[in-house]
């Protein structure tokens, strides 16, 4: 299974990626858990991100893609992969595209996770308090909210438009959106119609 999870800042998107990887024994591939970690070794790539992750801003398409095609060419993704924070632009939608085909194995299952941005800023304030992510200010929140609009949120309509997209309602508990994602996947696998 190879899917794309699509979700705005605080969506809970890679909470609900890090439980399906247990759930179904995919790789979660996070360019957001990527790049952090480029950050904290301070390698030439991370030393790029960190003050464009730190204002909110989207890291350049093509370090992105570099990046990706690293990740998406070792050997543990043979059976599928979990998506998470790519694509992020139209741009990207399309580079992941040709690499995918190129690499024969396209994307399957698109997946959004659809939440209120009021309660977006609640949940990431308090994540902030759990975590040290120095983008979690306030202010970045609502700039990465910013970007997600204008940039991110188009990215839907391009996987709809390929029959690919589904959406779930993220505003209920862990455990209810997984389930609503799971059962998304299973009629997926029993061919009925999205
Ligand atoms: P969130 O979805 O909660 O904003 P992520 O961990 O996915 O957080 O991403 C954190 C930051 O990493 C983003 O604000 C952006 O600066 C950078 N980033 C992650 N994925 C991408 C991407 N595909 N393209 C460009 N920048 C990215």
């Amino acid at each position: 299974m190879r899917i794309v999870l699509l979700g705005a800042p605080g969506s809970g998107k890679g909470t609900q990626a890090a439980l399906l990887e247990q759930h179904l024994g995919l790789p979660h591939i996070s360019t957001g858990v990527l790049l952090r970690t480029a950050v904290q070794e301070q390698t030439e790539l991370g030393l790029q991100a960190a003050a464009i992750m730190d204002r909110g801003e989207l890291v350049p398409d093509d370090v992105m893609l570099e990046l990706i095609e690293q990740r998406l060419g070792r050997p543990d993704v043979d059976r599928g992969f979990l998506l998470d924070g790519y694509p992020r632009n139209l741009a990207q939608a399309e580079s992941l595209d040709a690499l995918l085909e190129r690499l024969d194995q396209p994307v399957e299952e698109v997946i959004q996770i659809d939440i209120d941005p009021e309660q977006v800023i609640a949940r990431i304030a308090k994540r902030a308090e759990q975590e040290d992510r120095s983008d979690d200010t306030e202010e970045v929140v609502r700039n990465r909210m910013r970007v997600y609009q204008e940039q991110t949120a188009p990215v839907a309509g391009y996987y709809a438009e390929r029959g690919l997209l589904t959406r779930v309602l993220g505003d209920g508990s862990i455990e209810e959106v997984q389930q609503l994602i799971l059962s998304v996947l299973d009629q997926g696998e029993s061919g009925l119609p999205a």
